[in-house]
């Protein structure tokens, strides 16, 4: 491992600035068979087909230039065959087939002690009065969960809000029984939550340590961006009570993980410093969400937010870059798991499992696509009494194939992609392209420098992410 210095935080502010302006003018979409990356360090070309990414000799990646600069798509085919790039379709048009659930998440809590105004959830209630899934329905839907699986199979169970620490009593009952019956069963299973981190006690560090949760805890920054943007219902900050109430967590992470999430906004964009926070706080990993669509319509980010979001995760993850050629952990996690997909070669026909194999359940027992879902008439899939709606899921996976989607089946980006989250996309349409298209640039570019110079960090030396973690 070379021992390359970490560059100064404002050295990495004036490399991200310019890249982020190359990587933006660079990564638009010219062929929907292939995308030329440079500067990583060789020219790098990727093939849609398969999520296939070779280096290119100089005069090689002239001739791909040239015919993606035409727009010639028919000389772009036989460049690719000429050139012994040519594969079987490794997706075809053909939706999933419905299939047994092997992810749950319980909206445990639909009620929240915190006031966000972008709350997907509307503070808890969905839209309607606030309520707590009984121990009945939770196990109904552990029963639903663990029914299908194969032994020395693996599901995930986990619980969502609102705030579901409201119903404590309810989320433990249900976590012992779901751990029972599992290995009962002779099924892996891994728990997760993810919470505002206000509820937390020493007594549920204890709790979640033994059953080995990953917890994802929403902070939105320092105390003073993350107070405006998640108050209690009062107006009063939350910042100073979660820190205090998630330390015994973060102090005994053995088998538990505590991560942070940051929902960004155009009022807490300022990425490389929130990274740096949380990192140095402890937490297992942090990761970044940008917000395109509020429940209150406000606090969404536009095309000028997205470009500077962009700038700041170059930014951190030019840091993270650095960090690996020094042989540290740095746990951004983003940027971890884009280097895990991008080695393993990631091509799917879907962002997520959402209505495949992942469903949310509401407080009442409805099943939904996916824990955003819960209570939108759109991801409806049938409820804990009737089973999954097969007839629905599967109109679902045929009308939700990223090949069914425009202008996704025409992107290079579409089988890292998967056509973008259902949930935004089906509220808001599709507002984020540039940005997603710009990160999965950058971060191509960042493999190639990475598995060129730090080629031991993908032999598994720093995987960091929640396995048990819900799709988000
Ligand atoms: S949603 Fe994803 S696949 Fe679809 S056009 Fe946008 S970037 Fe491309
Ligand atoms: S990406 Fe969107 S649709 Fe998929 S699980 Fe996450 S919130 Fe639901």
């Amino acid at each position: 491992m070379s021992a390359t210095p970490v560059q100064a935080p404002d050295t990495i502010a004036a490399l991200a600035a310019p890249l982020a302006r190359r990587v933006a003018a660079t990564s638009s979409p010219r062929s929907p068979q292939a995308h030329l990356i440079d500067g990583a360090p060789d020219t790098q070309l990727l093939i849609v087909n398969g999520t296939r990414l070779f280096s290119l000799p100089p005069a090689l990646a002239a001739e791909f230039e040239a015919v993606l600069a035409a727009g010639d798509e028919n000389s772009l085919t036989r460049l690719i065959a000429t050139s012994g790039l040519e594969a079987p379709a490794a997706i075809d048009d053909q939706p999933l087939q419905p299939m047994p659930a092997h992810a749950l998440s319980l909206a445990i809590a639909q009620k929240c002690n915190l006031g966000c105004g972008y709350c997907y959830a509307q503070q808890g209630g969905f839209g309607g009065a606030a309520k707590s899934m009984t121990l009945d329905t939770a196990r109904a839907a552990i029963d639903l969960l663990l029914r299908e699986a194969e032994p020395g199979g693996r599901v995930n169970l986990a619980f969502l809000g609102g705030e579901p620490l409201v119903n404590r009593k309810v989320l433990q009952q249900a976590t012992d029984y779901a751990a029972d019956r599992a290995a009962q069963r002779g099924v892996g299973i891994g728990f997760s939550m993810t919470t505002n981190g206000t509820l937390l006690t020493a007594d549920d560090a204890e709790f979640f340590e033994r059953h080995g949760f990953a917890i994802t805890v929403s902070l939105d920054g320092d105390a003073e961006n993350h107070d405006r943007l998640r108050p209690f219902k009062n107006g009063r900050g939350s910042y100073a009570r979660i820190v205090e109430r998630v330390a015994p967590l973060l102090a005994r992470q053995q088998k538990m993980q505590v991560s942070a999430r940051v929902t960004v906004t155009p009022s807490n964009i300022e990425l490389p410093e929130t990274l740096d926070l949380f990192v140095d706080m402890g937490f297992h990993s942090v990761g970044f969400s940008p917000l395109l669509r509020a429940s209150n319509n406000q606090s969404e980010l536009d095309g000028a937010g997205l470009t500077e979001m962009l700038e700041g995760m170059i930014a951190c993850g030019l840091s993270f870059e650095q960090h690996v050629l020094r042989g540290r952990r740095y746990p951004f996690l983003n940027m971890v798991n884009a280097m895990r997909e991008l080695h393993r070669g990631t091509h799917r026909p879907y962002p997520c499992g959402a209505g495949a194999g992942y469903f949310g359940v509401s407080a009442d027992g409805d099943l939904s696509a996916c824990h955003r879902f819960v209570g939108d008439e759109a991801g409806q899939f049938g409820t804990l009494t009737t089973g999954i709606d097969r007839e629905k899921q599967a109109a679902w996976l045929g009308a939700r194939h990223v090949h069914q989607q425009s202008p996704c089946s025409q992107c290079w980006a579409r089988y890292l992609c998967g056509g973008g989250c259902h949930h935004e996309v089906l509220a808001r349409g599709r507002s984020a392209c540039d940005y997603i298209r710009g990160w999965l640039h950058y971060t191509i570019q960042a493999h190639g420098r990475l598995a060129q110079f730090a080629p031991d960090w993908f032999a598994g030396a720093a995987p960091i992410a929640s396995p048990a973690a819900p799709p988000a």
